[in-house]
């Protein structure tokens, strides 16, 4: 693929690497690739990071035809290489959610090319100090001047990176989870599975109501039977009941993590027993009322792992792990992370020098 380059003539300044917050500052340049029926993808060019301009008609703004990405670039433990983690995986997964959306598919070693090449010209972007991160987010909206209902045919796809800090800068510490009874985030049959801002703005209700009761996080029930367990927030979610690893199936409305992937496989390995398969809220506190509740976690790319504490249902609250994270969240933790810094040895060939 030939992808253009035009270069910022003004630079901006590197913020304080160790303040950075989530996704608040972009880099210099974006990568931008415009599509037509007829056509296909076509004008890919790197350009400095600015605003688009559209028409109010573009269909994205009325119908939401639109999926994302998100992934990291690290920097590794000797400070000159530049690791992504899985890319392969999220590009995968971006022609899963392209199909299911009426979003034509793309090319997916071009898309690596244009992650890779956008990543290194705002190589310096990559911030210098341990456990912050590069976060990449590529993304694909209809344009279309157009208000009838049906599949646009005009589409950008942009790719643009912010610095982002430590997910944890005050150790990790377990999050206080409510079970959420009237809110659904997606069904088997609708777009669960796709990495869509259209399951984001489903979710955001759920989410304000568990702040406003002094929650971090949702857990989101299966929209039928309002009983099997979905997702945790916006991360997958585990559990550890008598020594055994348990995580909901992929059947639908899940979507298919890659951090989730690989904390199985990581935990195979290692000899663990790992089970997918539906699990009901009944479950979980029946193993806490035997005393056989060990652990529960969200995955994710922006925590990794974010060990849960407490769940909530109605007026019933359970502790799990005296609140604390325990050794398997733990275990994962530094290992994927070692792995992404390239501060351990990368065994399983997830990592890619940028
Ligand atoms: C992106 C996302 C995840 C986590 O996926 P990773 O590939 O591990 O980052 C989990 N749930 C939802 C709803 C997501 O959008």
């Amino acid at each position: 693929m030939k992808i253009s380059f035009t270069e910022a003539t003004v630079k901006k300044q590197k913020p304080d690497w160790e303040h950075l917050k989530f996704g608040e500052l972009f880099t210099d340049h974006m990568f931008l690739m415009d599509y037509k029926t007829g056509k296909g993808w076509h004008d890919a060019r790197i350009v400095p990071y600015g605003n688009l301009t559209l028409s109010p008609a573009s269909m994205v703004f009325h119908y939401g035809q639109e999926m994302f990405e998100g992934l990291k670039a690290y920097r590794s433990a000797n400070g000159e290489d530049v690791l992504l983690f899985r890319p392969e995986k999220n590009i995968e997964r971006m022609n899963n959610t392209n199909e299911r959306l009426c979003i034509p598919h793309v090319d997916p070693d071009d898309v690596l090319e244009a992650i890779k090449t956008l990543v290194n010209i705002d190589r310096d972007w990559v911030p210098p100090v341990a456990d912050a991160s590069l976060y990449i987010r590529p993304f694909i909206f209809a344009t279309d001047p157009h208000l009838g209902v049906r599949p646009a045919d005009e589409y950008l796809f942009c790719i643009i990176l912010s610095p982002v800090g430590a997910y944890y800068k005050e150790g990790i510490n377990p999050v206080k989870i409510l079970i959420e009874n009237d809110y659904v985030r997606a069904v088997k049959g609708g777009i669960g599975f796709a990495k869509a801002g259209g399951n984001y703005a489903a979710s955001l209700k759920g989410q304000e109501k568990a702040y406003e009761l002094g929650y971090s996080q949702v857990l989101w029930l299966d929209g039928v039977h309002r009983k099997y367990v979905d997702e945790v927030g916006t991360m997958n979610v585990f559990f550890k009941i008598d020594g055994e690893v348990i995580t909901p199936a992929l059947e639908g409305s899940i979507l298919p993590g890659v951090t989730r992937a690989s904390a199985i496989e990581m935990l195979r390995s290692w000899g663990y027993k790992v089970t997918e398969r539906k699990i009901s809220v009944d479950e979980i506190f029946e193993a806490h009322k035997a005393g056989k509740l060990d652990e529960a976690f969200g995955t994710g790319t922006a925590a990794v792992i974010s060990p849960i504490g407490l769940f909530a249902k109605d007026d019933e609250k359970i502790v799990v792990s005296e609140g604390k994270i325990g050794e398997t969240a733990q275990k994962l933790y530094d290992t994927l992370t070692g792995i992404q810094w390239g501060r351990l040895p990368d065994t399983f060939g997830w990592t890619i020098k940028v």
